[in-house]
């Protein structure tokens, strides 16, 4: 049942096969359940700045690099982006207010679908737009021997974000395979925009309050409704995978 969503992603790059080495994992929504704690902190900082962001905005903002969601924010109200030290002190206070909330939880069926990767002798990567060192420094508490940290791209290594390619390129460098030899687990539709430019196969997991079909019109090659559906689901996928 997958076949069609697969050769739909050949022909759309003009690859003849797709032999899963890697996997890429977004952090934010996937593996951690930070989501609603980041859009509450993006809304009231940006509220405390005179700038406006919803917490529903925020969702659609998800993956940018703060510094963008900050200037694109600016743009929109004074046509231009905010000064260097106003980024620093947004993100500062933002980062601030996300520490006020409860530990955000490791995503339900995230370790379980970790588990099936590494045991399938994939490779995991991270490529997360977050500069956010709490969850950042949790990584190997919540899913013990997983990343290394040199197969980890974060906000501190990328100098466009998503949407540009350049996270999920830079996550494949740092696995060693080629774009037809990796799959990314995303849950926002600039992660997705991102992925579907390196040319990889973006599965996206909705694990948000947004509309599943802006995840396919960002490019998405399958929506899942859930980590757990998508889990459930793993070695039927990724078994067509490789058997082109
Ligand atoms: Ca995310």
């Amino acid at each position: 049942m997958y076949q069609e969503a697969i050769n739909r992603y050949l022909q759309r790059h003009n690859y003849s096969n797709l032999r899963l080495k890697a996997a890429l994992f977004d952090m934010d929504g996937v593996l951690f359940n930070s989501m609603p704690y980041h859009a509450d902190a993006w809304h009231t900082v940006m509220e405390r700045h005179g700038l406006h962001l919803s917490r529903e905005e925020a969702y659609m903002h998800e993956g940018r690099t703060g510094a963008a969601t900050i200037n694109l924010v600016c743009q929109r109200q004074y046509g231009r982006d905010a000064t260097p030290d106003m980024i620093e002190q947004i993100y500062a206070e933002k980062s601030e207010e996300f520490n006020k909330h409860p530990e955000a939880q490791p995503m339900h069926g995230a370790w379980e679908l970790l588990q099936k990767v590494k045991h399938a002798g994939l490779t995991p990567v991270l490529v997360t737009g977050s500069g956010q060192r709490t969850l950042l420094g949790r990584l190997d508490q919540n899913f013990p021997g997983i990343f290394a940290p040199e197969r980890m791209v974060t906000a501190f290594d990328v100098k466009y974000g998503k949407p540009h390619p350049e996270p999920y390129l830079m996550g494949l460098a740092k696995a060693g395979v080629a774009p037809n030899e990796a799959v990314i687990i995303e849950n926002a539709p600039i992660g997705v925009q991102a992925g579907a430019a390196a040319g990889i196969f973006t599965i996206a997991v909705n694990t948000g309050p947004i509309d599943g079909q802006v995840l396919l019109d960002a490019g998405a090659d399958l929506l899942f409704p859930s980590m757990p559906a998508l889990c459930d689901e793993w070695e039927k996928l990724s078994g067509q995978f490789n058997h082109l």
